[in-house]
Protein backbone atom coordinates (compact mmCIF):
# COMPACT_ATOMS: atom_id res chain seq x y z
CA UNK A 1 0.00 0.00 0.00
CA UNK A 2 0.87 3.70 -0.61
CA UNK A 3 0.19 6.66 0.72
CA UNK A 4 -0.74 8.22 -3.19
CA UNK A 5 -4.55 9.26 -2.44
CA UNK A 6 -7.42 7.24 -4.92
CA UNK A 7 -9.11 9.76 -6.96
CA UNK A 8 -11.60 9.12 -9.14
CA UNK A 9 -13.78 11.09 -11.99
CA UNK A 10 -17.77 11.11 -12.12
CA UNK A 11 -18.07 12.33 -15.98
CA UNK A 12 -21.38 13.43 -16.96
CA UNK A 13 -23.41 16.13 -18.30
CA UNK A 14 -25.53 16.72 -15.31
CA UNK A 15 -28.26 18.78 -17.23
CA UNK A 16 -28.90 19.22 -14.12
CA UNK A 17 -28.06 16.73 -11.53
CA UNK A 18 -30.78 14.59 -9.83
CA UNK A 19 -30.82 12.41 -7.12
CA UNK A 20 -29.86 9.78 -9.33
CA UNK A 21 -26.76 11.19 -9.66
CA UNK A 22 -26.15 12.22 -6.23
CA UNK A 23 -26.63 8.94 -4.87
CA UNK A 24 -23.84 7.23 -6.94
CA UNK A 25 -21.70 10.30 -6.28
CA UNK A 26 -22.23 9.53 -2.70
CA UNK A 27 -21.40 6.32 -2.87
CA UNK A 28 -18.51 6.65 -4.92
CA UNK A 29 -17.03 8.96 -2.81
CA UNK A 30 -17.24 6.52 0.50
CA UNK A 31 -14.77 4.53 -1.82
CA UNK A 32 -12.46 6.84 -2.58
CA UNK A 33 -9.71 9.97 -1.11
CA UNK A 34 -11.49 12.26 -3.95
CA UNK A 35 -14.06 12.36 -5.89
CA UNK A 36 -14.04 14.88 -8.87
CA UNK A 37 -17.47 15.78 -10.34
CA UNK A 38 -16.11 16.13 -14.13
CA UNK A 39 -18.73 17.87 -16.03
CA UNK A 40 -19.01 17.89 -19.75
CA UNK A 41 -18.28 21.54 -21.26
CA UNK A 42 -18.20 20.80 -24.83
CA UNK A 43 -19.93 17.77 -25.70
CA UNK A 44 -19.82 15.52 -29.17
CA UNK A 45 -23.97 15.90 -28.61
CA UNK A 46 -25.16 18.36 -30.83
CA UNK A 47 -28.00 19.26 -28.55
CA UNK A 48 -27.37 22.53 -26.52
CA UNK A 49 -27.76 21.81 -22.66
CA UNK A 50 -30.48 23.62 -20.78
CA UNK A 51 -28.37 25.35 -18.13
CA UNK A 52 -24.48 26.88 -19.14
CA UNK A 53 -21.82 25.41 -17.00
CA UNK A 54 -21.64 27.11 -14.51
CA UNK A 55 -25.10 27.09 -13.08
CA UNK A 56 -24.61 23.17 -13.50
CA UNK A 57 -21.54 23.36 -11.31
CA UNK A 58 -23.17 25.29 -8.89
CA UNK A 59 -26.29 22.93 -8.47
CA UNK A 60 -23.56 20.55 -8.15
CA UNK A 61 -21.33 22.09 -5.28
CA UNK A 62 -24.74 23.08 -3.30
CA UNK A 63 -25.76 19.69 -3.37
CA UNK A 64 -22.54 17.70 -2.52
CA UNK A 65 -21.72 20.67 0.24
CA UNK A 66 -22.02 17.86 2.68
CA UNK A 67 -19.76 15.42 0.93
CA UNK A 68 -16.23 16.69 2.11
CA UNK A 69 -14.17 15.00 -0.56
CA UNK A 70 -16.20 15.86 -3.69
CA UNK A 71 -15.28 18.94 -5.77
CA UNK A 72 -17.09 19.69 -9.33
CA UNK A 73 -15.20 20.47 -12.14
CA UNK A 74 -15.68 21.19 -15.93
CA UNK A 75 -13.92 19.13 -18.62
CA UNK A 76 -13.61 19.48 -22.31
CA UNK A 77 -11.17 16.90 -23.34
CA UNK A 78 -10.60 13.08 -23.41
CA UNK A 79 -11.97 11.66 -20.12
CA UNK A 80 -9.59 9.88 -20.07
CA UNK A 81 -7.40 12.58 -20.27
CA UNK A 82 -9.00 14.77 -17.80
CA UNK A 83 -8.61 11.23 -15.62
CA UNK A 84 -4.74 11.51 -16.19
CA UNK A 85 -4.56 15.30 -15.67
CA UNK A 86 -5.93 14.92 -11.97
CA UNK A 87 -3.95 11.44 -11.30
CA UNK A 88 -6.96 9.58 -11.24
CA UNK A 89 -6.79 5.88 -11.97
CA UNK A 90 -10.69 5.20 -11.70
CA UNK A 91 -13.90 6.66 -13.95
CA UNK A 92 -17.04 5.81 -11.82
CA UNK A 93 -20.32 5.47 -13.57
CA UNK A 94 -23.89 4.39 -12.88
CA UNK A 95 -25.76 1.90 -14.83
CA UNK A 96 -29.54 2.09 -15.05
CA UNK A 97 -31.53 -0.35 -16.45
CA UNK A 98 -30.27 -2.46 -19.48
CA UNK A 99 -30.18 0.33 -21.67
CA UNK A 100 -27.41 2.35 -20.12
CA UNK A 101 -25.22 -1.46 -20.40
CA UNK A 102 -24.50 -0.98 -23.93
CA UNK A 103 -23.30 2.52 -24.25
CA UNK A 104 -21.24 2.18 -21.36
CA UNK A 105 -19.85 -1.05 -22.60
CA UNK A 106 -18.62 0.45 -25.46
CA UNK A 107 -17.22 4.02 -24.02
CA UNK A 108 -15.15 1.46 -21.36
CA UNK A 109 -13.84 -0.48 -24.48
CA UNK A 110 -12.73 2.66 -25.88
CA UNK A 111 -11.63 4.50 -23.06
CA UNK A 112 -9.42 1.28 -22.07
CA UNK A 113 -8.03 1.57 -25.11
CA UNK A 114 -7.19 5.03 -25.53
CA UNK A 115 -5.65 4.70 -21.15
CA UNK A 116 -5.24 1.04 -20.08
CA UNK A 117 -3.89 2.29 -16.70
CA UNK A 118 -7.58 4.01 -16.14
CA UNK A 119 -9.47 1.66 -15.15
CA UNK A 120 -13.92 2.29 -15.40
CA UNK A 121 -15.91 1.06 -12.25
CA UNK A 122 -19.64 0.56 -12.38
CA UNK A 123 -22.30 0.77 -9.75
CA UNK A 124 -25.77 -0.31 -10.27
CA UNK A 125 -28.67 2.29 -9.62
CA UNK A 126 -30.33 2.21 -6.75
CA UNK A 127 -33.70 0.73 -7.18
CA UNK A 128 -35.69 4.39 -6.37
CA UNK A 129 -33.47 5.50 -9.25
CA UNK A 130 -33.07 3.28 -11.70
CA UNK A 131 -35.57 5.49 -14.61
CA UNK A 132 -34.40 8.94 -13.30
CA UNK A 133 -32.96 10.12 -16.08
CA UNK A 134 -32.17 14.18 -16.69
CA UNK A 135 -33.93 14.24 -19.56
CA UNK A 136 -36.82 12.89 -17.89
CA UNK A 137 -36.53 15.35 -15.46
CA UNK A 138 -36.70 18.10 -18.40
CA UNK A 139 -39.92 16.69 -19.97
CA UNK A 140 -41.32 15.67 -16.58
CA UNK A 141 -41.07 19.77 -15.99
CA UNK A 142 -41.54 20.92 -19.13
CA UNK A 143 -45.52 19.86 -18.20
CA UNK A 144 -45.44 20.60 -14.87
CA UNK A 145 -45.15 17.36 -13.54
CA UNK A 146 -43.80 17.24 -9.53
CA UNK A 147 -40.40 16.55 -10.01
CA UNK A 148 -39.98 17.49 -6.06
CA UNK A 149 -38.58 13.59 -5.25
CA UNK A 150 -36.01 13.50 -8.48
CA UNK A 151 -33.43 16.56 -7.71
CA UNK A 152 -32.25 19.07 -5.05
CA UNK A 153 -34.80 22.08 -4.67
CA UNK A 154 -33.11 24.83 -6.19
CA UNK A 155 -32.69 22.44 -8.81
CA UNK A 156 -36.23 22.47 -9.92
CA UNK A 157 -37.42 25.93 -8.72
CA UNK A 158 -34.65 26.56 -11.69
CA UNK A 159 -36.37 24.05 -13.77
CA UNK A 160 -39.81 25.18 -13.11
CA UNK A 161 -38.01 29.14 -14.17
CA UNK A 162 -36.98 28.01 -17.88
CA UNK A 163 -39.48 25.33 -18.77
CA UNK A 164 -42.80 25.50 -17.06
CA UNK A 165 -45.61 26.09 -19.68
P1 LIG B 1 -28.16 11.52 -17.98
O1 LIG B 1 -28.05 10.21 -18.72
O2 LIG B 1 -29.19 11.48 -16.89
O3 LIG B 1 -28.22 12.74 -18.85
P2 LIG B 1 -25.37 12.03 -17.55
O4 LIG B 1 -25.01 12.03 -18.98
O5 LIG B 1 -25.12 13.27 -16.78
O6 LIG B 1 -26.86 11.62 -17.19
O7 LIG B 1 -24.71 10.76 -16.87
C1 LIG B 1 -23.65 10.74 -15.99
C2 LIG B 1 -23.56 9.39 -15.34
O8 LIG B 1 -24.57 9.26 -14.37
C3 LIG B 1 -23.73 8.18 -16.27
O9 LIG B 1 -22.83 7.18 -15.86
C4 LIG B 1 -25.14 7.75 -16.03
O10 LIG B 1 -25.33 6.36 -16.30
C5 LIG B 1 -25.26 8.05 -14.55
N1 LIG B 1 -26.63 8.23 -14.10
C6 LIG B 1 -27.51 9.14 -14.54
N2 LIG B 1 -28.69 9.02 -13.90
C7 LIG B 1 -28.54 7.98 -13.02
C8 LIG B 1 -29.39 7.33 -12.08
N3 LIG B 1 -30.66 7.71 -11.94
N4 LIG B 1 -28.89 6.33 -11.34
C9 LIG B 1 -27.61 5.93 -11.53
N5 LIG B 1 -26.76 6.48 -12.40
C10 LIG B 1 -27.21 7.49 -13.14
Amino acid sequence: MTDVPRIAVCPGSYDPITYGHLDIISRAADQFDELVVAVVNTSVRKTKPLFGIEERLAFIDEATEHLGNVRAEPFSVLVVDFARSLGARTIVKGLRAISDFEYELEMGQLNRMQAPEVDTLYLMASPQYSFLSSSGVKELATFGGDIDSLVPERVARRLQEELTR
